[in-house]
């Protein structure tokens, strides 16, 4: 089991870590700021740094499953699949020794999260913008897009603004939990109909924008900005018709 430390610190960059195992879905940590890829959210790239200060270059990260292909509590850092290959066959790669038990650093690709952390924090404001229920979600470190299940047009201009609109008011982003019974009293709080918040262990995690005005909450896994203010120049790009009753709406970065 992996302890992610990301949940309670998005803005934490790196961590000591010792290796818990090296297997075919890559080095498993027992924590890790890396954020594994789920909830539409890329997994995190970066560098693991080994105590001689050697670095393995981490390209993705997912979370861990069992034979039976559900997820396990641990987080897997991908190295490229040759490093892998050769970390498995000998416990070495480009001049790297690694073993289970060795200490390392793990340290993210920082301007490349806060990427996802900005776009992921639009698109709870583009839930507010659009108040319908979502059918997909893709957040990259170059776009994001998020899907409404909606037959009415949408204007690429109006959600800018909008988006521009919120930013500017600065509005505080806030990490909570809710029980699975507050939940289920209030399922409408799922705006997602692709992603299911994790149930299970009790609380499940919420992410309010707004204080004394609510923008958005909802349960959600990822990585946000504090303050909306953080969010800077996000435009929407384009508006796509992808089938009868989805609408996609692609976010970037204002040019
Ligand atoms: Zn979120």
């Amino acid at each position: 089991m992996t302890q992610d430390l990301f949940r309670t610190d998005a803005y934490l960059t790196e961590c000591s870590a010792t290796v818990s195992a090296i297997t075919a879905q890559g080095i498993v940590l027992d924590r890790t700021v890396f954020y594994p890829l789920g909830g539409g959210q890329a997994g995190d790239a970066g560098v693991l740094v080994l105590a001689g200060g050697t670095e393995i270059p981490i390209v993705d990260t997912r979370k861990g499953k069992t034979e039976d292909g559900s997820f396990n509590d641990d987080i897997c850092h991908l190295p490229a699949p040759e490093v892998l290959a050769l970390l498995l066959q000998s416990g070495q790669a480009a001049g790297a020794h690694l073993a289970v038990g060795d200490v390392l650093t793990a340290r993210i690709d920082w301007s490349r999260r806060h990427r996802l952390m900005r776009f992921h924090t639009t698109t709870h404001l583009l839930c507010h913008l659009v108040p319908q229920l979502v059918n997909g979600c893709s957040i990259t470190p170059d776009y994001a897009r998020l899907d409404f299940n909606m037959t009415d047009a949408l204007d690429k201009e109006v959600l800018t603004a909008g988006i521009a609109r919120l930013v500017a008011a600065a509005h505080p982003v806030t990490v909570g939990a809710i029980t699975d019974e507050e939940l289920d009293a209030n399922p409408a709080l799922v705006k997602s109909m692709s992603v299911q918040p994790p149930r299970g262990t009790g609380k499940i995690r919420t992410i309010r924008i707004g204080d004394l005005e609510l923008i958005d909450f909802q349960p959600c896994g990822g990585t946000h900005v504090a303050n909306t203010a953080e969010i800077g120049a996000v435009i929407v790009t384009k508006i796509e018709k992808k089938s009868a009753s989805t609408r996609r709406v692609v976010l970037g970065f204002a040019p």
